[in-house]
């Protein structure tokens, strides 16, 4: 991960509620799922969330609120990196991957051809050889039982 710039500022609201106003940029770097190079994200994120003072809290609201839990001493990296990850994609990908499009798809395209035109050819020459092998050891066991034959009745 590359570095993230945030700033996190506390508030309260008029009805008494405390909200952390959390804003980072930067940029991230993950995997590409698809062609496995490096994948830059561009991170812009401005979140407000809401001090909730129990788990019970947090986990019975059901409005589109984002808590988290206050306490007397909140992990300010953790938050952060929570809030970042969520704002990553699930499954990272280029929308164009390098590899697979451009100049260099187009070489490992003509590599490819290259290299199965090659593999024909020896296929042919390969079933041409068989086809012939196996009628050369037939005419051969014939010559043989032809010569065998004489010695036989000598
Ligand atoms: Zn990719």
């Amino acid at each position: 991960m590359a570095a993230v710039e945030f700033t996190l500022q506390g508030r309260t609201d008029v009805h008494g509620r405390c909200y952390l106003d959390l804003e980072a940029v930067g940029a991230l770097t993950t995997t590409c799922q698809r062609c496995m190079q490096a994948l830059e994200h561009p991170l812009r994120l401005a979140r407000e969330l809401e001090l909730a003072d129990s788990v019970a809290v947090i986990e019975q609201a059901d409005d589109d609120v984002d808590r988290v839990l206050a306490g007397p001493a909140m992990a300010v990296n953790e938050l952060v990196e929570d809030e970042v990850i969520l704002e990553l994609p699930m499954v990272g990908r280029h929308e164009q991957c390098e590899v697979m499009a451009g100049g260099d798809g187009e070489d490992a395209a003509g590599r490819g051809e290259g290299a199965t035109a090659p593999l024909k050819d020896m296929l042919q020459e390969w079933a041409h050889r068989a086809g012939r092998d196996t009628s050369e050891p037939q005419t051969a066991r014939r010559a043989a039982g032809a010569v065998r034959k004489p010695i036989k009745e000598q």
